[in-house]
């Protein structure tokens, strides 16, 4: 008896917090909209509508047979296209800081995977968006990410005036084969998505920190530079990031390891952008971006947190003509040549922007990279909006609940004034975004990136460590 009316206070506080916290209750069709159901795959399907309710997709048919209740938000869809929320595979949320989840919400990016940051505050970040108390995309997270202990020890004797992130709450220090057993079950007992390792001391703390991982069940992605690419495969690392250098020299060997990675599904998120859009740079022009709060240079410069305006100051230092040059022939010799072969060989490219490095930017970075995978890697329209959708959203093991339109699916979407399997720029002419089912009309999205000029983390440092002075 007791234990009954027990439950039914707690059903009724939960529909309350429920009934508060999401917008998404009500009940929108879409009609008689493009659809994009699987953005890579079949054809555009005309004249279809697409009903939303309690955040999910409810129904999806011809406009003539899809019945929408009364009561129910219709938005026109004629002439307009209707794709998946776009997924960015690369972005560290803790360096943007919170204001930047608007940015990514009204550029269509509805998930994320954090790639290491402070997780505490990342998970009352989750915990707030889930609640329907802030807008933002859903985050997939690393927590702290992995580094040597080596480079932990460089970072500590930076001076001062060069520590601007405060690097103990975001990286853990491995520094031999014991040590790596150790942080992966400290790591796995944690609310984690994945393990990400940056740098590591040697192959033999690589191969533990594989095999401990590989023990836990906890997928384990990142860096692998230095390391020779056998041992990668070998090793059973989850996915890659960014590029693998050294390379190998002859073409039949890198192919046939390309095909050892696409059979074990084991994808590259090159960040292209963090190439050509940074480390391509002549110096002096990353520096003006530095320096540059008022927007003059770049106009998406005005959005940026002011942590992340500092961090990118301490980036610009790093950046001199000596390095570009080098970081051009790894480009143009080595790294796109592999991409290319790899994408040949069925190994899966994917789309991530690497955001909070210097001059990429919240939200249009993910635009930024899928323009580039068509014009530097040769892909379609088509196929690399698979990859930022489908693709990504299977790679998180979240293939179940969104990455495609269809019934029952979480109502993560984008509705576009423009074809974006013709041209891929056209991702960015977004009518309105979904996110959960909750509707971001233009005027919305307008709105919640204007706040963005307006919030505390803009106008002051709220993490770093000139955070403390304040
Ligand atoms: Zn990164």
């Amino acid at each position: 008896m007791k234990k009954q009316v027990v439950t039914a206070v707690l059903l009724l506080a939960a529909t309350l917090t429920n009934q508060a916290a999401q917008p998404t209750e009500a009940v929108l069709v879409i009609r008689n909209v493009n659809l994009l159901a699987q953005s890579g795959g079949a054809a555009v399907q005309p004249g279809m509508s697409v009903l939303l309710r309690g955040g999910r997709i409810a129904a999806i048919g011809p406009a003539a047979e899809v019945i929408a209740p009364t009561g129910a938000v219709q938005i026109d869809g004629t002439g307009k296209f209707l794709m998946p929320g776009l997924i960015d595979l690369h972005v560290h949320l803790s360096k943007t800081r919170a204001s930047a989840m608007n940015l990514l919400i009204a550029h269509g990016v509805t998930t994320v995977r954090d790639m290491g940051g402070d997780h505490q505050e990342l998970l009352a970040w989750r915990r707030s968006i889930e609640g329907g108390e802030r807008v933002g995309p859903t985050i997939v997270l690393a927590g702290p990410y992995l580094e040597s202990v080596r480079n932990i020890e460089r970072m500590r004797k930076d001076p001062p005036s060069l520590r601007v992130e405060p690097f103990e709450r975001t990286r853990i220090g491995v520094g031999s084969p014991a040590d790596a057993r150790r942080t992966v079950a400290e790591l796995a007992a944690r609310d984690i998505d994945f393990i990400k390792i940056r740098t590591v001391a040697d192959p033999d703390t690589y191969l533990a920190l594989n095999a401990a991982a590989n023990e836990h069940g906890i997928a384990l992605v990142g860096h692998v530079t230095g390391i020779p690419p056998q041992r990668i495969l070998d090793g059973g690392q989850d996915g890659i990031d960014h590029f693998i250098y050294p390379s190998l020299d002859n073409e039949s060997e890198r192919m046939a390891l390309w095909k050892g990675f696409a059979a074990r599904n084991v994808p590259i998120v090159p960040t292209i952008d963090v190439f050509l859009r940074t480390a391509l740079l002549p110096a002096e022009q990353l520096k003006k971006i530095a320096e540059d709060d008022g927007g003059v240079v770049e106009p998406r410069r005005r959005y940026l947190s002011r942590y992340l305006a500092l961090d990118w100051r301490e980036q610009a230092l790093e950046a001199s003509d000596e390095r570009r040059v080098a970081q051009q022939r790894i480009w143009t010799e080595v790294v796109r040549r592999d991409l290319r072969e790899m994408h040949r060989a069925g190994m899966d490219v994917l789309v991530g922007s690497d955001t909070a490095v210097l001059n990429i930017y919240p939200g249009s970075a993910v635009h930024d990279e899928m323009e580039l995978f068509v014009t530097e890697l040769g892909m379609t329209p088509a196929e690399v909006l698979d990859r930022t959708t489908r693709r990504s959203a299977e790679f998180l093991r979240l293939g179940d609940s969104i990455g495609s339109i269809a019934r029952g699916k979480v109502a993560d979407l984008i509705l576009l004034d423009a074809d974006p399997t013709l041209d891929i720029r056209n991702t960015r002419r977004i009518a309105a975004v979904f996110v959960r089912g909750r509707m971001f009309d233009r005027a919305a999205l307008d709105r919640i990136q204007a706040d963005v000029l307006a919030a505390p983390d803009v106008r002051s440092d709220d993490w770093g460590r000139t955070a403390r002075k304040q």
